[in-house]
């Protein structure tokens, strides 16, 4: 699975806009490499950067911001499996 270095990603869905014509991370599940917690953002909690998200812990303060580029990679291989 991805390392993002602050965090491990466990799973996550990308969805298509269709007035963007990009596509967007719809929910994400990762582990923090700090404290361990598993922390699952979905719908509208997802806190989107232009071409990418932040992801934050739900039980400590690490947070990092992820691109869509960096993730990309990562949704092809889970698919794959
Ligand atoms: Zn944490």
């Amino acid at each position: 699975m991805t390392n993002t270095g602050a965090f491990q990603i466990l799973s996550f869905d990308m969805v298509r806009i269709p007035e963007m014509e990009e596509e967007v991370v719809d929910s994400i599940t990762a582990r923090c490499r700090r404290c361990g917690h598993v922390t699952t953002v979905n719908d509208g909690a997802v806190h989107h950067l232009s071409g990418g998200l932040v992801m934050q812990c739900g039980q400590c303060s690490n947070r990092q911001a992820l691109s869509n580029a960096r993730l990309a990679p990562a949704h092809t291989d889970l698919r794959s499996v």
